[in-house]
């Protein structure tokens, strides 16, 4: 019996590892099937971390978060979590293998994962030439131009690094103006090689059997199309929360989430159940930050020591 399994290892699943540990708890798991670390691996450039000035990627900044709480004993299983129920005030948790874990608590810190645009094409050239990660894929089309669609802080900070790689960058976006913060358009817009190509809807995405070979956009004033000649296409339209190891038997969530599946917790991280406690990206009104999960977790962790008495 663990007396806290945590569901996910970003920064969020790793700090409160760290706390629940370091503050006395022995039985900590926690489940992540990837490597630990969290979708922040995926940025290739961070300048907003306290006290870390200098711009690292989010694989540098998280390379230390894994040994420095298994030091304190966290323990890291590489598995899925497919469900948890509640029976007895005792948590089920039932892995990927058919095997189940029993808690005394839950901390879910899952996070979220890329949303699709919805464009024609986009299923069937992902991976072959449409990718949600310019760290991962970037490299491939050194010295080629590439679209990237979106207009919040993933895409133009990833446009910014793919126009350091790439001989051209094309900003693709449905509005003239940016949801990303003033100091990430002004990075954008010091780069010679972005054309921002903004009003549009994107109409499809071409190819052949290699992959990708082109981009269609509609403008919304006038009608006309567009086709950008690129090779790759990065997507960044925001993302979509992982909460479905909540749902039960009959349809609904274990806790309360809001319409998007966002996990309802107070300030506290709980939950409508007790016992159940969520932090980082998959509750509601998260920022979005890694100093923000990271905190989550410490303040879920805190509070997992004080219910379990
Ligand atoms: P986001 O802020 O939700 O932005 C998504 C962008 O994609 C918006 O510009 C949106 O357009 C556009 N979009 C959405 N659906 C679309 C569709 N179907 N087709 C075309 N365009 C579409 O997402 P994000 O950039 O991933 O950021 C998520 C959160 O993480 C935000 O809170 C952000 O501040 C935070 N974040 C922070 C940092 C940082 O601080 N360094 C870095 C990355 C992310 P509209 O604007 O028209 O809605």
């Amino acid at each position: 019996m663990l007396d806290l399994a945590i569901i996910g290892g970003g920064p969020a699943g790793l700090t409160a590892g760290l706390y629940a540990t370091r503050g006395g708890l022995k039985n900590v798991t926690m489940f992540e099937m990837g490597m630990p670390g969290g979708q922040i691996t995926g940025s290739s450039e961070i300048e907003n971390y306290p006290g870390q000035s200098a711009v690292v990627s989010g694989m540098d900044l998280m390379e230390s978060w894994p040994a420095q709480a298994m030091k304190f004993g966290l323990k890291h299983e590489m598995k899925q979590v497919l469900k948890v129920t509640k029976n007895d005030n005792i948590f089920q948790i039932e892995l990927e293998d058919g095997t189940k874990q029993e808690a005394k608590t839950v901390l879910l810190a899952t996070g979220s994962v890329p949303r699709r645009a919805g464009f024609v094409g986009e299923d069937k050239f992902f991976g072959r030439g449409i990718s949600t990660c310019a760290t991962c894929d970037g490299f491939f089309y050194k010295n080629k131009e590439v679209a990237l669609i979106g207009g919040g802080d993933s895409a133009l900070e990833e446009a910014v690094y793919l126009a350091k790689t790439c001989s051209k960058v094309y900003l693709v976006h449905r509005r003239d103006t940016y949801r990303a913060a003033p100091s990430t358009i002004e990075h954008m817009k010091h780069c010679e090689n972005i054309e921002e190509v903004t009003n549009v809807d994107v109409e499809e995405v071409i190819g052949d059997n290699m992959g990708v070979t082109g981009l269609i956009v509609k403008s919304k004033q006038t009608g006309e199309t567009r086709q950008l000649d690129v090779p790759g296409v990065f997507v960044f339209v925001g993302r979509d929360v992982l909460s479905d190891c909540l749902k039960q038997e009959d349809g609904n969530y274990l806790c309360d989430v809001n319409a998007q599946g966002e996990v309802v917790v107070d300030l506290r991280m709980k939950t409508s159940v007790p016992g159940l406690y969520a932090a980082g990206d998959v509750r509601i009104d998260a920022a979005k930050q890694v100093v923000c999960a990271a905190a989550d977790g410490a303040t879920a962790a805190v509070n997992i020591i004080e219910y379990l008495g």
